[in-house]
């Protein structure tokens, strides 16, 4: 009847998180079981139809530059794509793509399927089998068990789900799915810490019933981008997106309904995303604007669907419909499901070790929401790094860590061991202090090799990245050679307002000045155009941030090389910090509590002094 009942690696739950893992595990060479409660909401997107954005675009790449999926899955099934930022620096470029949500979940679903050691089971897993202090395997509803000594927890916003909409409420992992039950009662019971978190979700519509002509049109980039390094194909047709804006008539109608808030009235505890309000709090917390922005985005090709971005509410479902349809463009709309609030167990997230296995069982993993995550590409990266890890683990390799000048996956989850969230943590440029090193545009460069000496990441990737740096280093060198006379290079510097030279310089120099791009010398300057010919964009690309930026490169990775040191001052076993006095109170208790591995994780922990991280390094210097 059973696939097999022994494998390396389970997964449980098959959410952003949890694709990832399984895929990275068994691609890997692990034999993994997946067990989710629907094998019909495969990679389902919980809220809104979009990959990428400001910081979680540069996931995605980073997804994908180790061998992960999420970028050629995006890239496969993308309505839009718009790069983010494009007036800004690089490292602020961010790509995002509008998606279509039934085809993403499809190409999930076949993606897994095509991984021959990937085995799948439907039902609830509702207990872990632990042994020894190391995990064993799952326990599912019919009491069915499946063993293995490496186990991802992916539960997402299922654990104790309780969905609110006004004064009614029910319990569900997400609109009309049950929630999971038991897990957290186990895990407690085992000395875990949990917590409670809550999330909401705006109303989707009917396409069909909205003005259109009301609305500022948002359309794509004119060339569209793409997430994978790899060869997927751009987008050859795109579908727009729509602006309107709420107006005081909406406001009044959402504040009738604040008596019957779940929210307001205090039947939600957990704390929600700060930086995702719902509608009711934008205009609760900004009482002095009169119009908020909403997003009309299509839900894909071939459905009517609408998600109304910025409309996301807890209110009862009338309140809803009837504030809805004061909307510019949305008179005579037609609601398919109301909005709604969701309350879920998480569990504070510095219970875990940089690989994300719990410090309290072996082999036990948490990754995604059930971290106090919040977001698919969130969700996603950690999964990747706990399928790796996972595997390694039972391979008995070693584990697979990236710093946080490595990656913003390193970043995330370095926030959050060390530091922990209780709100929902999602991925911001701010939160990275490396972030010039972080782009967009080189994830390859700075993590392919790495995925390609885990073995996740193919020799057709790697081949990719050594033929970008190779070509990216020919062509730093012919622009810092090239050389420029004044006469063939003044007209265009006089048109783009920049001063003239008056001396023949090199193409380095000229390319240093803001306002002037490669195309634009290349442009004037036939020879240069000809010499750069046989280049790749993404090559020339690279080459010319390094020369832009050169300077702000070279302190970044300063920085990043001294914060390097301390991570590599290893802290082996348990220390006893009660008996260093030196310490801080503060310092003592924090640190007992993490268990650092390295002295650059200690020194992160909020509470740890620099004079603290001092009184370790003599320490562990001794
Ligand atoms: P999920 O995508 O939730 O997947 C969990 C998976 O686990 C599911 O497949 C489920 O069936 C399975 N599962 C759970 N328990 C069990 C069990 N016991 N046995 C077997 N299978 C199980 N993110 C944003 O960035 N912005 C937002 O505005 C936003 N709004 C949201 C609104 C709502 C209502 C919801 C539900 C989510 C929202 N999210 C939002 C969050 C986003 O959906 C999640 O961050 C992301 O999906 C988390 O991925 P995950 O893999 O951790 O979990």
């Amino acid at each position: 009847m059973f696939p097999s009942s022994e494998y390396d690696v389970i997964v449980v739950g098959a959410g952003h998180a949890g694709c990832e893992a399984a895929a990275a595990a068994a691609r890997l060479g692990s034999r993994v079981l997946l067990a989710t409660m629907n094998l019909n909401t495969i990679a389902q997107m919980s809220c809104n139809p979009a990959m990428g954005g400001v910081a979680k675009g540069q996931i995605v790449r980073e997804i994908d530059a180790l061998g992960g999926q999420s970028g050629i899955i995006t890239d496969q099934t993308m309505i839009q794509f718009r790069m983010l930022n494009r007036s800004k620096g690089p490292a602020m470029w961010s790509p995002r793509a509008q998606s279509d949500r039934m085809r993403f979940a499809e190409a999930w679903r076949l993606a897994l399927e095509s991984i021959p050691n990937v085995d799948f089971w439907q039902e609830s897993v509702t207990g872990l089998l632990v042994e020894n202090g190391a995990v064993a395997g799952i326990v599912t509803q019919l009491g069915i068990e499946f063993r293995a000594p490496a186990v991802v927890l992916t539960n997402g916003t299922f654990l104790n789900g309780l969905i609110h909409i006004g004064e009614k409420n029910f319990g569900g992992g997400r609109a009309a799915e049950k929630g999971s039950r038991g897990l957290t009662e186990q895990l407690v019971a085992l000395g875990f810490e949990a917590g409670r978190m809550k999330t909401g979700t705006p109303p989707r519509v009917d396409g069909r019933s909205l003005d259109y002509s009301k609305m500022e049109v948002q359309a794509g980039d004119a060339v569209p981008g793409k997430f994978s390094y790899l060869d997927t194909a751009p987008l050859a047709q795109q579908r727009p997106c729509y602006i309107t804006y709420t107006n005081e008539r909406v406001h009044n109608i959402l504040r009738e309904g604040f008596e019957k808030s779940p929210m307001f009235q205090g039947r939600i505890k957990g704390l929600g995303p700060r930086y995702c309000p719902s509608v009711e709090d934008k205009i609760n917390r900004f009482a002095d604007k009169d119009r908020h922005q909403i997003f009309v985005e299509p839900e894909g090709w071939s459905t009517v669907e609408c998600y109304v971005n910025g409309f996301s509410s807890s209110l009862p479902e009338d309140v809803q419909y009837r504030a809805l349809r004061e909307i510019a463009g949305f008179e005579n709309a037609k609601m398919f499901r109301p909005g709604y609030a969701i309350e879920y167990d998480y569990f504070p997230p510095t219970q875990l070790r940089a690989t994300l296995e719990t410090k309290q069982v072996a082999g036990l993993y948490f990754a995604g929401q059930i971290n106090g995550t919040t977001g698919y590409e969130e969700a996603a990266c950690q999964g990747l790094m706990a399928g790796i890890n996972a595997h390694n683990k039972v391979q008995g390799r070693e584990p697979f860590v990236l710093s946080r000048s490595e990656a913003y996956i390193g970043v995330l989850i370095d926030d959050l061991v060390n530091k922990g969230t209780d709100e929902p943590y999602r991925m911001f440029t701010s939160r990275a202090e490396h972030r010039l090193l972080l782009r967009q545009d080189n994830a390859d460069l700075r993590l392919t090799p790495l995925g390609h000496a885990l073995g996740l990441a193919s020799d057709e990737r790697l081949a990719r990245v050594q033929r970008k740096q190779a070509q990216a280093a020919e062509a730093t060198e012919l622009l810092k050679d090239f050389a420029i006379e004044a006469p063939a290079i003044n007209p265009l510097l006089g048109a783009l307002g920049s001063a003239e030279i008056h001396e023949r310089t090199r193409a380095v120099n000229l390319l240093r000045r803001p306002n002037l791009e490669l195309a634009d010398l290349a442009g004037a300057l036939p020879a240069l155009a000809d010499a750069l010919a046989g280049f790749d964009a993404e090559a020339l690309e690279q080459a010319v941030i390094g020369i832009k930026y050169e300077s702000y490169l070279v302190k970044e990775q300063q920085q990043a090389a001294r914060m390097l040191e301390l991570e590599n001052f290893v802290i082996q076993g348990r220390l006893d910090y009660k008996a260093m006095p030196a310490l801080s109170h503060e310092a003592r208790e924090k640190l007992l509590k993490i268990q650092p591995e390295t002295l650059g994780q200690a020194s992160r922990i909020s509470g740890i002094s620099p004079a603290d991280v001092s009184v370790l390094m003599v320490y562990l210097n001794r």
